[in-house]
Formats: structure tokens, C-alpha cells, sequence
């Protein structure tokens, strides 16, 4: 099996499980008991905080731990929002590329008529500074906008959107679920208010990630209760946070790890495009996270490619939402202007840590001899 699903999810190494065993084994107390078993496990969290702010170079009272970047998205939009509403600012403003999960909170905003905007995308997929420039004005309370795109590997202009939040006294947050682990990160330098990460997108358990908060800053807690300094509630998940600081302890060095893996990107898709015709890569031109291909082989729709790689052993994903048999063309790609039918074709391979030249190699052999025969009967359709 290779596995070229990494912004799905990616796998754990044994120093990850061994943490999460290790600590479900032996230390299983409630960290907010005052007997021995809950003072271990109050001193195993505070270890795992540590690690966890040195890796992302913010203090230990900046990390909420959260179920994930979904709860820590929400949480940022929302406390971040109902924080400042005394101040008479309303408006959220999210980037219309988010990941669907966050949209899915922005339309139950609109639903609760809330004002809501939405910064629009060029056509390669790089945020539209002129059209987050109209959107951050002085009613708005937060700006939510990603680091890196899920789908297209994009990054987006953290720095510039920053400087107009400042300019308008808005907060920002950024999701830097795609980022973290693929790119050098620290908190300290990184200029948002907020920002949210997922350990499983960094070889850590699921169901764990954090909302860094920078110190000073006004949130108001959704999950009510006396843990995370009252900024969450809820036992925390001690085995989950061990897992998710081993897997940040295990990055190493993100940058070295990074410039291979985009080699092998490149190589990937230069080959591709050596071997066969009609292969579009989206949002190639513009910056993009290492590791993240996404493409479309002509208009073949994207399960007839999906099934081959499955033929193949290829574990990959495309870039439609389906739901119950039916299926959308990705939000992203409508954003970015693709027609239906192309948006409908497009395939995302994202590379990781555990993938190996040989894996690129492989798939470079293989997986155009099934393609090529498909190809030339989509361009005699098309003729
Ligand atoms: N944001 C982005 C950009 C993501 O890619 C994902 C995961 N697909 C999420 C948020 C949600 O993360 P989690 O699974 O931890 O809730």
C-alpha cells in the first residue's frame, strides 16, 4: 500500500503509540485530583505542555487543548467574536477556501444573522488582498483564515491579512492545521492572535489538537468548566496530549523535511505530465505547502482516476464532497473559477514524511499505462 493521503490523515510512529500506551498504562488519574494518581498525571500533562509550547514556540499558558482543529476553529471564531461584541464589533470575516467544517460555522452564523463575509481567491488559489482589504473594516470583530489550503497546498499571505486586521483593531485567527509539521512554524514570530493545529495532520493521535492564544488576549470559553485556565472544559485527554507532544517532539527538522518531500512533489508531477497529456496541476504558480499535489488527468472524472490508483495499491482522495452517492465539486476549486466538470476531475495526492522516492518512482511507472488509453478516448470525446 502507499499511502498519498497525508492531509487526511497521517500515521502515527511508534514513539506516538508507545507515548499514548505508556500513559493510559500508568498514568490514568484525573489531573484535577488532589490523591497521587491525579498529581502524576497534573505533572505528566504540565511535561506534555511544555514539549508541546517549546516545539511551537509559544509559553505554556498560550496552549488550549481542544478535540481537534474543528473545536479549535470553533472556539477562536466564536470566543474571539462574543469577546469583543461589547466593543460594537460584529463581523466575521472567513476566506471563502476555508476548510468545510469551518464554512459549515460561518453558514450557521449567516443563520443566525449574524454579518458574515467572505474574502474571495484568485485563480491559482492565493487569497485576493483586494477583496480582504474590503472586508476588513472597523465593525469587524475576527478574521479566520488559513495557513495552508487543504486541498490546493496553497499558503496564504498570513502576514498581509495580519497588518489589515491590525489597521482595523480586528483579532486573527489562523488555522494552521495544513501548516504545522509541513512547514517551520513558531508561534512567537507567527503575528495572529489564534491560531489552531491538529496532531493527526503531524503524525499524533485524532482527536486531539490546540488553539495557541497569545497572552492578554480576551476569549470566551464554549466548553464551560475549570480546566485549560476555564478556557475549556472538560477532563483533559492525557494519553491524546502525550501522543500529540511525542509527535511534535519527532518533527525534527520540519524545513529538511519539507525540501525533500517537495522534490518528490515535483517529481511527481513533472512526470506525470512527461508521460501523459492533458494533466493539469491546480494552483501550481502560486506558493504551496510541501507535499500537496492536486491535479486533474483531462476531464476524467475523478473516481475513474481514484479507482485506478486503487487498482494500484495508491491510497488518494479527491477533491469532490460526496455525500450519500451524490457528489459536489469542491468548494475550493469554485472558488478559484474551475469549471464543474474540471473541479469534478480533480485528484489530490499529498505527500508525507513516511513517502519514499521508490513510492513516487512506482506510481510513476504504473499508474500512466492505465491512464494513457482513458486519456485518448476523453480527447476523442471531447474533439
Ligand atoms: N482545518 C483544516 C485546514 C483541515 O485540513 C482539517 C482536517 N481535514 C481541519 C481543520 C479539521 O481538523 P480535525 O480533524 O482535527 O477536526
Amino acid at each position: 500500500m502507499i499511502y498519498l493521503d497525508h492531509n487526511a490523515t497521517t500515521p502515527p510512529s511508534a514513539g506516538v503509540v508507545q507515548a499514548v500506551l505508556a500513559t493510559m498504562t500508568d498514568v490514568w488519574g484525573n489531573a484535577s485530583s488532589q490523591h497521587p494518581h491525579g498529581q502524576q498525571a497534573k505533572g505528566a500533562l504540565g511535561a506534555a505542555r511544555a514539549s508541546v509550547a517549546r516545539v511551537l514556540g509559544c509559553k505554556p499558558s498560550e496552549t488550549i487543548f481542544t478535540s481537534g482543529a474543528t473545536e479549535a476553529n470553533h472556539l477562536a471564531v466564536l470566543g474571539l467574536h462574543a469577546a469583543a461584541r461589547h466593543a460594537g464589533r460584529g463581523r466575521i470575516v472567513f476566506s471563502a477556501v476555508e476548510h468545510a467544517g469551518h464554512l459549515a460555522l460561518a453558514q450557521a452564523l449567516i443563520a443566525q444573522r449574524l454579518p458574515v463575509d467572505f474574502i474571495g481567491v484568485n485563480a491559482d488559489g492565493t487569497l485576493d488582498l483586494d477583496s480582504a482589504a474590503r472586508a476588513i473594516g472597523p465593525d469587524v470583530a475576527v478574521v479566520s483564515l488559513m495557513a495552508a489550503n487543504n486541498e490546493t497546498g496553497v499558503l496564504m499571505p498570513v502576514d498581509d491579512v495580519r497588518a489589515l486586521a491590525q489597521a482595523a483593531g480586528a483579532r486573527l485567527h489562523v488555522d494552521a492545521t495544513q501548516f504545522v509539521g509541513k512547514a517551520p512554524f513558531d508561534f512567537a514570530r507567527f503575528g495572529a492572535d489564534a491560531v489552531s493545529l491538529s496532531a493527526h495532520k503531524l503524525g499524533g493521535p485524532k482527536g486531539i489538537g490546540a488553539l495557541l492564544l497569545r497572552q492578554g488576549i480576551a476569549l470566551q470559553p464554549q466548553l464551560h468548566g475549570s480546566q485549560e485556565r476555564r478556557r475549556r472544559g472538560g477532563t483533559e485527554n492525557l494519553p491524546a496530549v502525550a501522543g500529540f507532544a511525542a509527535a511534535l517532539e519527532g518533527l525534527g527538522d520540519v524545513a529538511a523535511k519539507a525540501s525533500r518531500i517537495a522534490q518528490l512533489r515535483d517529481a511527481l508531477e513533472q512526470g506525470l505530465q512527461r508521460a501523459l497529456p492533458h494533466v493539469h496541476v491546480f494552483a501550481a504558480g502560486a506558493p504551496r505547502v510541501a507535499g500537496t499535489s492536486y491535479l486533474r488527468f483531462g476531464a476524467l472524472p475523478a473516481e475513474v482516476v481514484l479507482q485506478r490508483l486503487e487498482q494500484l495499491g495508491v491510497c488518494a482522495s479527491s477533491g469532490a464532497a460526496c455525500s450519500s452517492g451524490g457528489s459536489e465539486p469542491s468548494h475550493v476549486l469554485t472558488a478559484m473559477g474551475v469549471p464543474r466538470d474540471e473541479a469534478l476531475a480533480a485528484v489530490r495526492l499529498s505527500l508525507g514524511a513516511t513517502t519514499s522516492a521508490r513510492d513516487i518512482d512506482y506510481l510513476l511507472a504504473a499508474l500512466p499505462p492505465l491512464l494513457a488509453p482513458l486519456l485518448e478516448n476523453d480527447a476523442a470525446h471531447a474533439a
